[in-house]
């Protein structure tokens, strides 16, 4: 009798073991490796989950491409021809960003397109030939002053007020994507999660009983810079210059333009934001990296983010003090830390 509970017991333990062990997959979309991570449930669980966000990345990925045709590039073409465009599927992608333009005081900019095409960043192969463009076209394509709020739909009908216009959300895509998909794996009954898209993560629940532990990269782009723990829902998302760039006569050309002056932004060479929506903390990791040292604490204020860590390129660590309470660098590899005022 008593053997057979014993049995029993151990079968249950076995059991648990399977059910609660760690399921990983990686699979290369969106220009980059996405990696999943579920904790809890069976692996035909979570291999169904794993399938559904792989086919719903896809998805996305071509319904935003930016250079490839796509429903965008539709839009985009429509808008370069003074038309109206029907497509449902990117209104809330269109009202999502408008919004985020404003808060950020249009250095988040998904209009820009045009400036983005002209510094070479409608490529997947960077490394091809690069010469920067003239001062007369910088200046041409700035003084079209595309806006989010140029951009008006009525019903499914899209148009915009500027031909100047062309939307690019690659600065805000992946954020949007991991957003949507931790939504979805919630609702295929998975509690504990990480989807990281290049840099670009949310996290869901725990790994078992402890938080998920995230490294940020070193903008170097091989090291880790930091850690963070994180559990709950959150996301930790990363921009840089050190993945996507140009070069030219050893100037590296960031693929993040400031749209005040149509060049690319200089200063940060990385901005982690950490914040409950991945769709805000990409935008706003790309507008803090336009506003640089002297403005980044006043729009992150206004984005509402609560903890932001920048890297500029002598390898300075800026983190408002929240933040400087949660990361942790390795001991042996300690930056140069400054604590900002409180966000
Ligand atoms: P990453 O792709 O490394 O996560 P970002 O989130 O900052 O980095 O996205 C950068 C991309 O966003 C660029 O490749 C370009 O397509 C687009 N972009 C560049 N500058 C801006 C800007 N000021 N506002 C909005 N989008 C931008
Ligand atoms: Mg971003």
């Amino acid at each position: 009798m008593q053997t057979r509970t014993y049995t029993f017991i151990l079968l249950l333990l076995l059991l648990s073991g399977c059910n609660h062990q760690i399921h990983q997959q990686q699979f290369y979309i969106f220009g980059t490796l996405v990696g999943i991570s579920i904790w809890g449930v069976s692996e035909q669980k979570a291999s169904e989950a794993i399938n559904t966000i792989a086919k719903d990345f896809q998805s996305m990925h071509h319904n935003w491409h930016a250079w490839q045709k796509s429903p965008l590039t539709d839009l985009n073409q429509a808008i370069a021809a003074g038309q109206v465009w029907t497509e449902p599927s990117l209104l809330p992608l269109l009202k999502k960003s408008k919004h985020l333009y404003n808060q950020s005081d249009g250095l988040f900019n998904p209009a820009i397109g045009q400036l983005i095409k002209l510094w070479g960043f409608h490529s997947d192969d960077l490394s091809s030939e690069f010469i920067p463009p003239s001062p007369e076209k910088i200046a041409e394509l700035v003084a079209l002053a595309p806006s989010m709020e140029d951009i008006h739909s009525e019903g499914n009908q899209i148009y915009s007020t500027n031909r100047g216009v062309q939307l690019d959300f690659g600065a805000f895509a992946k954020g949007y994507a991991v957003d949507l998909a931790i939504e979805k794996l919630r609702q295929l009954g998975v509690q504990n999660a990480i989807i990281n898209a290049g840099g670009n993560l949310k996290a869901i629940g725990k790994k078992g009983d402890k938080p998920w532990l995230i490294g940020i990269r070193h903008p170097n782009g091989t090291d880790i810079l930091a850690a963070v723990a994180v559990s709950g829902e959150e996301s930790v998302i990363s921009s840089g210059n050190y993945e996507r760039f140009r070069e030219y006569e050893g100037v590296r050309y960031s693929h993040i333009i400031d749209p005040r002056n149509g060049k690319p932004a200089q200063g940060f060479s990385s901005v982690t934001v950490i914040a409950r929506s991945g769709a805000l903390a990409d935008a706003a990791s790309t507008a803090l990296t336009v506003a640089g040292l002297q403005d980044w604490h006043r729009i992150a204020r206004q984005m509402g983010i609560k903890y932001v860590m920048l890297v500029d390129e002598k390898g300075i660590v800026y983190v408002n003090p929240a933040m400087a309470k949660r990361v942790q660098f390795p001991a042996d590899k300690k930056p140069q830390i400054i604590v900002s005022k409180p966000l």
